[in-house]
């Protein structure tokens, strides 16, 4: 099973950065063991203009048929031979995604510590795969590709070259080609399409495969015209995963539609609907107590950090008292999405010389958000790793010290109060924690301590007597220091 994925550069932005973003250095090979055999990857060329990294997976047939789930398709079943001897070794399939979820891991979360800003920036990319197993057929590659900005090649690989009457194998050699799309976005799809196409997943299904496909297809799965279809496959076509998939991309996709107000799982879900007749979404009801923190703070220069899609700039240029904001995300296509929103290139000279957005990563420090009046994360922390959380606390109170910071975040307590949210479940596919009052409390107050700031905290939503509010805000406000009056004024 092999697969290439190769980019193009130049002396200013060189096509190695491919090493970097998959964290393997181009000068070595390197063999990796996965529980089915082993993974190698290479470089067949690596220079600034072009830099192609391969990934071949040599199959252990046993192993596979130890694990209890090696049949390829088409042979009998329980044929003894046909366990052993199968397409299952030279097809790319749900294999070779698991080894592209292992071995490049980091590369598909986004991550590269070496070089932060790379992840983020979209680069052109070409992935091959020279034997695909596609049910369904070239059509189908381009109809689960094609909509995520690739342009497909898709080749039907004859059965025998000898004996062209033989007709078509069920097997295509795959070209993408794109010019536009971050390494993460194409090693995500890529996790997900194959195994789709090769309809033929070799491990157990089990429940957590819902929050791991919301998860990988953030972004990109709720809005795509196949999903249905996708979801059916990778799911291996169990019927209450699908559904239960189904219906929580429903959500993602009717919040990210784009003029909605609303832009995740809870914002799509009014608290407390019955009572008033059109309720105000949480997320208004969010933004609206921002500003008020940030008005009430007499606030003129402001960062969002971690601004998403933009919604609370476009709040705050409504305010002229907001004379310079700052919006700040790791999401190059966050970005796109929110200077599009503020239609920021037909914008007059004054009010765009109030806004800038800048890509950034808030788990380094980072010069450019120093002397601010105030700082707002709304609804950000929870999308870090926690271990990745004291980075950003260092970025934002130690570093960038702005006067003010307004810091909001889901309250796992109210979680049992909607409806659509299985139990045990976050509300978004790409939270990595949720906490309790008492949790968000407990680090708010260390936070503020260490860092010279006074904390209070604040409810937002209906506050329910048992759970608390949907979600939580602090005001973090740095300590003015008790100044001594000084001698002369005391002389004089
Ligand atoms: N503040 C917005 C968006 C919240 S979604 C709102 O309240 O609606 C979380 C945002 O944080 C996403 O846009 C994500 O890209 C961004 N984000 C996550 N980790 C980040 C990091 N390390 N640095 C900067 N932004 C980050």
């Amino acid at each position: 099973m092999f697969l290439t994925i190769s980019t193009t550069g130049s002396a200013q932005r060189p096509a190695t950065d491919l090493g970097y973003l998959l964290h393997k250095h181009p000068e070595k090979a390197q063999a990796f063991s996965t529980s089915y055999g082993t993974a190698h990857v290479l470089y067949p060329e690596a220079d600034a203009e072009r830099c192609t990294a391969a990934l071949l997976l040599e199959v252990d047939a046993v192993a596979l048929v130890r694990r209890g789930k090696g049949k390829g398709r088409g042979g009998a079943p329980d044929a003894a031979l046909a366990q052993y001897v199968n397409d299952r070794p030279y097809a790319a399939s749900s294999l070779l995604a698991v080894a592209l979820g292992s071995v490049f891991s980091s590369a598909m979360r986004g991550v590269c510590t070496a070089r932060p800003e790379l992840p983020g920036t979209p680069r052109p990319l070409r992935v091959e795969v020279p034997a695909l197993p596609a049910r369904g057929g070239a059509d189908l590659v381009r109809r689960l590709f094609e909509p995520l900005g690739w342009t497909v090649t898709a080749e039907p690989v004859p059965l025998d070259t000898e004996f062209p009457d033989w007709g078509d194998s069920r097997y295509i050699r795959l070209a993408l080609q794109a010019e536009s799309l971050t390494l993460a976005e194409a090693l995500r799809h890529l996790y997900v399409l194959l195994p789709v196409l090769d309809d033929a997943k070799h491990y157990w299904v089990s429940p957590d495969e819902v929050d791991k496909l919301l998860r990988v297809g953030d972004g990109w799965l709720a809005g795509h015209p196949e999903r249905e279809l996708i979801t059916r496959r990778y799911l291996s076509h169990r019927w209450s995963l699908t559904r239960q998939a189904k219906e929580r991309l429903e959500l993602v996709r009717l919040a990210e539609a784009d003029d909605s107000e609303v832009e995740d799982l809870d914002n799509a879900v009014e608290p407390e609907a019955e009572d008033e007749e059109r309720p105000t979404p949480l997320a208004v009801q969010r933004r609206e107590a921002i500003l008020g923190v940030l008005r009430a703070s007499g606030a003129a220069r402001v960062l969002d950090l971690g601004c998403g899609q933009g919604q609370l700039v476009q709040a705050l240029l409504k305010d002229p008292a907001f004379t310079e904001i700052v919006g700040v995300d790791v999401s190059m296509r966050a970005l796109t999405i929110a200077a599009r929103r503020l239609k920021l290139d037909r914008m007059g000279e004054r009010q765009a010389s109030r806004v800038t957005l800048l890509q950034g990563s808030l788990a380094y420090t980072d010069k450019r958000l120093k002397g601010y009046d105030a700082a707002v994360l709304s609804e950000v922390i929870e999308h870090l790793d926690l271990p990745r959380l004291p980075a950003l606390e260092y970025a934002v109170f130690g570093s960038a010290r702005p006067r003010t910071v307004c810091v909001t975040t889901p309250n796992v307590e109210y979680n049992v109060r909607w409806e659509s949210l299985p139990a045990g479940h976050v509300r978004h596919g790409d939270h990595r924690f949720e906490w309790t009052r008492e949790e968000f409390r407990g680090w708010a107050r260390t936070v503020a301590e260490r860092h010279g700031y006074d904390v209070e905290f604040l409810p937002v939503g209906p506050d329910d007597p048992e759970v608390g509010p949907p979600t939580q805000m602090a005001v973090f406000r740095l300590d003015t220091p008790k100044i001594d009056t000084p001698k002369e004024a005391k002389a004089a």
